[in-house]
């Protein structure tokens, strides 16, 4: 998508600071983190928002679980963490590029209100 900043993100042409990739999924640290650690994490390929996923591209979704399972014991989060996807308007999603947001080393509320 031309004018996706999570494409650009995922192409390597705006900076991000990496904390896993593979051939289907790039985690990132958000630039503002709501959590001691809070990765950003994303399939390369286009999905708008959660709204969007069909039985044609749910592969994509599938290896971000399986990335963030990854990333759990890459990081040591042991302890545990969060996964939230905000979708739409009211659900809070700012970036139209389908994303998790993967929380951990603090006590996260719950519910999040
Ligand atoms: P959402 O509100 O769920 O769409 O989340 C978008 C997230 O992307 C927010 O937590 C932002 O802080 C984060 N974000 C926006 N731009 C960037 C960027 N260039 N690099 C890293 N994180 C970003
Ligand atoms: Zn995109």
């Amino acid at each position: 998508m031309a004018d996706c900043l999570f494409c650009k993100i995922a192409a390597g042409e705006i900076p991000s600071t990496k904390i896993y990739e593979d051939e289907a999924v790039l985690a990132f640290a958000d630039i503002d983190p709501q959590a001691p650690f809070h990765a950003i994490v994303i399939p390369k390929k286009h999905i708008g928002s959660a709204d969007e996923i069909t039985a044609e591209n749910s592969v994509e979704v599938a290896r971000v679980f399986e990335a963030i399972a990854k990333i759990a014991k890459q990081e040591n989060l042991e302890k545990g963490y969060r996964v939230v996807n905000n979708c739409g308007e009211d659900g809070g999603q700012t970036v139209h590029h389908i994303h998790f947001h993967l929380l951990a080393r603090r006590n996260l509320a719950w519910p999040p209100g």
